[in-house]
């Protein structure tokens, strides 16, 4: 059993077929933690989709209603990248429903990971990127409507720049993001985040913590937030389709790791959500993702108490 919960619904899964995007990736990430003996049944929690209310904290009334009713226009639908059905708008829905779902589990238990969401190239007006709507800005809007916190922190570690982050909480000061990824990679056009970390092509396990971890140190000792939002992409692992770093699995647990244990060193609550994996094998990205939560599980366990152990 694990000390937090993990966030799934079934109809995450958007079944579409031979798609770059293995949307499956998220059953198979639950069925992995069961039969790897990490996770079991009594560790899940099933969301309900986001009230259209709470969607429209961090999206136009236009954008949501285009989704409801499947009035996306042509190059609405390229810039989107996977194809519209009604279960799309019920998974990403529910995506959003589970993120906020993670973030209050994890206001409670130090951690809580949705197995699911991390769709951080949704804009307040229009999806890319097989992002239609954005979770993590939906659950920081309402958790701050909610009165539930002030601050949040972004950390985004897929191989793409969170271009809808950033366009999404630019010149809002309560919440702070950190992007590190491939520069060289889409989004052509990167809207500013609060830190943008460019990597080159190839950068390796080492190059990318020397940069990853002490940023992350800092911005926390600087920001203060009361929630950190993981967005952890199993993208920039060296045999990704779609991305261009050479980081290995085990470079990738150490990720995760750094990120959490800086939060938790700091009583700093971790919301994960899953974003990008893209690997040849599928079951690499299974995998990759399955660690992010053995790291969340090991973090909580090296630092029990989630009181801070402040370090100011
Ligand atoms: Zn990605």
């Amino acid at each position: 059993m694990l000390p937090f919960k993990l966030i799934y619904h079934e109809r995450y899964d958007l079944n579409l077929g031979t798609h770059v995007f293995p949307s499956q990736k998220f059953r198979l990430i639950r069925r992995a933690l069961l039969d790897q003996a990490i996770a079991d049944e009594d560790d899940f929690l099933r969301p309900v989709p986001a009230a259209d209310e709470d969607i429209l904290r961090a999206h136009t009334a236009d954008w949501m209603r285009k989704l409801k009713t499947g009035a996306l226009t042509a190059s609405e639908l390229m810039k989107l990248e996977v194809p519209y059905s009604p279960e799309l708008a019920e998974a990403v829905w529910l995506a959003a429903g589970g993120t906020i779902l993670a973030a209050n589990c994890a206001l409670r238990d130090g951690f809580s990971a949705n197995l699911g969401g991390g769709f951080h190239h949704a804009h307040p007006g229009h999806g890319e990127g097989f992002c239609a709507i954005h979770d993590v800005g939906v659950a920081i809007r309402t958790l701050q409507a909610n009165r539930s916190i002030a601050k949040a922190i972004v950390v985004d570690t897929d191989v793409h720049h969170g271009n809808g982050t950033a366009a999404i909480f630019r010149g809002d000061a309560s919440v702070f993001t950190l992007s590190i990824h491939q520069e060289n990679n889409y989004p052509a056009y990167k809207p500013p985040s609060n830190l943008d970390l460019n990597m080159a092509d190839g950068a390796d396990d080492d190059e990318y913590l020397g940069i990853l971890l002490p940023a992350v140190e800092a911005a926390l000792d600087e920001f203060h937030p009361d929630l950190l939002f993981y967005v952890g992409g199993a993208d920039p692992y060296c045999e990704d389709q779609l991305g261009g770093l050479s980081l290995t699995k085990v470079g990738l647990r150490q990720r995760d790791l750094g990120v959490f244990s800086a939060a938790r060193k700091r009583g700093i609550p971790v919301a994960t959500t899953l974003a990008g994996g893209y690997a040849r094998r599928v079951e690499d990205t299974v995998q990759i993702h399955v660690n992010t939560i053995v790291a969340a599980r090991d973090t909580a366990i090296a630092f029990p108490s989630t009181s801070p152990a402040r370090l100011h």
